[in-house]
């Protein structure tokens, strides 16, 4: 069969959203072309300094080739973490980044858990467990991960931070804060979300209109050699995420392009919310300086370290 867009090649690749069957070219253009299309609604495109947060993961490897291919790969400079997990973070890992970021003219920096906060993931969770606390290894790190990004962020004076966060990511962030009622959450994802503090970069999802699907296929197509392993710690993730994911995609079987119309709207709503907000900056966390939540000293992260006992008061 040939491919619904060009008639030329052999189609390879069924979207269901478009209902089309596309070649491998057509394909590539196509996540290419809205990538590119939200990277310049984002504002990505315009500014002269974006970090990048790269894992190593399939998802930050089609970040940083469709965004090296909309705008000059010297504005761009990868951020990658070694969270400190044994049986995971592969030491091999940073230098096949560095070499596939340097192939596509793109400045690698890189930093550890243990340079940056003074633990491991894997010392962070052991020593909160010595204490009997039943603290989940990703609430670590996805807060030590938000904190080192932003502040590598600010160090190297970067007008946005993009992470690769895709379609069906936002998707399941919508639905989580709208089931918790976390407005202010809320208002944080979308097209501009609003800044509640100078010491924050502005971070921008520029695959946050690509399925998951197609950044899987966008890497096996391209050839990608990604990080696979999966985290030891993935299994105590929180439920509600995946209970989410799950609902989400029946919805998506039914309804090809629910996801996608699902954020589309969010955008629309968003867009007017915060046209009436009336949210203010936040406050500074007493221990780091970092912005913390309404009402708190202390910052969800260093809140962490002092109830795992490795923080004094
Ligand atoms: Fe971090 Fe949890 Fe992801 Fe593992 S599964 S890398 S602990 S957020
Ligand atoms: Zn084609
Ligand atoms: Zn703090």
């Amino acid at each position: 069969m040939k491919c619904d867009n060009c008639g030329v090649r052999e189609a390879e690749v069924f979207q269901p959203h478009t209902g089309k069957r596309l070649c491998r070219d057509c394909f590539l253009s196509d996540v290419q072309e809205r990538v590119a299309r939200e990277a310049k609604k984002l504002g990505v495109t315009s500014v002269s300094r974006v970090l990048i947060a790269v894992s190593g993961g399939k998802d930050s490897l089609v970040l940083a080739d469709t965004l090296s291919k909309v705008m000059d790969p010297s504005k761009l400079i990868a951020f990658n973490i070694v969270e400190g997990i044994q049986g995971y973070n592969r030491e091999d890992q940073v230098k096949e980044l560095y070499h596939y970021l340097r192939d596509l003219g793109i400045e690698l920096i890189s930093t550890s858990f243990k340079t940056s906060v003074g633990y491991s993931l894997d010392e962070m969770v052991s020593s909160s467990r010595a204490r009997g606390l039943n603290i989940a290894a990703c609430t670590f790190c996805g807060g030590f991960r938000r904190k080192l990004i932003n502040q590598a962020g600010r160090d190297v004076k970067a007008d946005l931070v993009a992470t690769g966060h895709n379609l069906d990511d936002e998707a399941q962030t919508i639905i989580i804060n709208l089931l918790r009622g976390d407005v202010r959450k809320l208002m944080r994802v979308g097209e501009s979300p609003l800044k509640l503090s100078d010491k924050f970069v502005m971070r921008v999802k520029p695959l946050r209109k690509i399925y998951e699907w197609e950044t899987t296929m966008y890497a096996f197509l391209k050839g990608f050699k990604f990080q696979e392993v999966e985290c030891p710690y993935i299994s105590a993730r929180p439920t509600m995420r995946a209970k989410v994911r799950d609902l989400m995609y029946a919805l998506e079987e039914k309804s090809p392009g629910f996801l996608l119309r699902l954020v589309e709207n969010f955008d629309r709503i968003g867009e007017e919310v915060r046209r009436e907000s009336k949210l203010t900056t936040l406050p500074t966390c007493k221990m780091c300086g970092e912005p913390t939540s309404f009402g708190r000293e202390y910052c969800k992260n260093c809140e962490l370290l002092i109830s795992a006992g490795l923080r004094p008061v």
